[in-house]
């Protein structure tokens, strides 16, 4: 029995180990039922017989006969109840233990999933670490060998070392965010200007869109309060510029929006490459990189950061893009419960 737990894929195990303790407390609730059922029964058969034998003219004097009779038929009753009780249970036994087997599967699926996404995630993680580790790791290892390298050889090898550091700090930094994301603690929530907050961290920004030689446009309404977490809306907004400057070619325009209508929207849109349909739906996922822009800085994890972000604040982000035209994501939070009763107490 032990040898073969062991040698089942742990869920199969779990899973099997999970529908017999179901079918064990199934199997101790009939068992305390039958008991109940037969006592209850024994006594009640003899009376059952006489009354069915004699009717009202019951109780008299019996005769040996008659009494022998009685006892026989009892005793047959008692056997017929018995046998019947054994096979009610084996049968509820048996659809119990299958239906165990089936809320135990519909009880894993979800740690099951849960499990196998994060086996991928780890396998992913430990790629993209791998690969700027062995990248530094060569190049150290051919400077040092050689012998007859000039300064500035030694200085394009230190260049691409830092480099190669620099994308490995972002990807622990991205693997880090998502990982306090996961948590899901909204600890550090606080009322927000988020009109304020856009226009600086857009200002800020100026500098990367005139060096990539990408228009720049706003329309962001004034006093819209939030309550979130203000590093996270930065890091969200950072993500989306980021990426409209990545795949916006030169002399293109990125609009953001924020509008406070019916829900607060954030919107970052572009003139750049936009992607395909069939890639739309997993940008969001981990590591997932449309193929062209593999070339481009970024491990396919920022947009994974901002669905995250957005769900922590029981938002959404959702995309609509046309290839070669351009991209649009939305950033919709829903409205705040508590924004009108509090919004007079906050310090802005
Ligand atoms: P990365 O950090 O590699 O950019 P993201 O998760 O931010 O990863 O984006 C995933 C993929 O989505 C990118 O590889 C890119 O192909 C696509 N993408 C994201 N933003 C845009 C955009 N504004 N225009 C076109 N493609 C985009």
């Amino acid at each position: 029995m032990q040898h073969f737990f062991t040698t089942l894929a742990p869920f199969t195990k779990t899973r099997l180990i999970l529908s017999l303790w179901y079918s064990l407390i199934l199997l101790l609730i009939l068992i305390a039922f039958s008991i109940v059922l037969i006592v209850t029964y024994n006594s009640d058969v003899a009376r059952i017989v006489l009354q069915q034998d004699f009717g009202s003219h019951f109780p008299r004097t019996l005769s040996q006969t008659e009494l022998r009779l009685i006892a026989a038929q009892v005793r047959e009753l008692r056997h017929t109840a018995f046998l019947d009780i054994i096979v009610i249970d084996i049968i509820t036994l048996f659809i119990g233990a299958v239906l165990s087997y089936f809320l135990a599967g519909k009880t894993l699926s979800p740690i099951q999933k849960n499990m196998i996404s994060q086996k991928y995630f780890v396998a992913d993680a430990s790629h993209e670490l791998k690969s700027p580790i062995t990248t530094i790791q060569t190049m150290c290892e051919v400077a040092l060998r050689s012998k007859t390298r000039t300064k500035e050889e030694y200085k394009k090898v230190l260049e691409q070392v830092f480099d190669e550091s620099q994308r490995l700090g972002r990807l622990v930094t991205d693997l880090l965010s998502l990982s306090v994301l996961d948590t899901g603690s909204s600890d550090t929530f606080k009322f927000l200007k988020l009109s304020t907050l856009v226009g600086k961290k857009l200002s800020a920004m100026e500098a990367q869109f005139k060096k990539a030689n990408i228009m720049l446009e706003r329309s962001i309404s004034p006093n819209v309060i939030l309550y979130a977490d203000a590093d996270k809306v930065e890091q969200l907004l950072i993500i989306l510029l980021d990426n409209a400057i990545k795949f916006t070619p030169k002399g293109g325009k990125v609009m953001v929006n924020l509008n406070n209508k019916a829900q607060t929207q954030l919107i970052v849109e572009d003139t750049g490459i936009g992607i395909a349909s069939e890639d739309r739906e997993n940008i969001f996922k981990r590591f997932y990189q449309v193929e062209k822009s593999h070339s481009v800085t970024g491990a396919g994890l920022g947009l994974a950061i901002a669905q995250s972000i957005m769900q922590l604040h029981h938002g959404r982000i959702t995309v609509t893009s046309t290839l070669g035209k351009g991209s649009r994501f939305t950033c919709i939070f829903p409205k705040n419960a508590f924004r009108k009763k509090r919004i007079n107490k906050i310090s802005l």
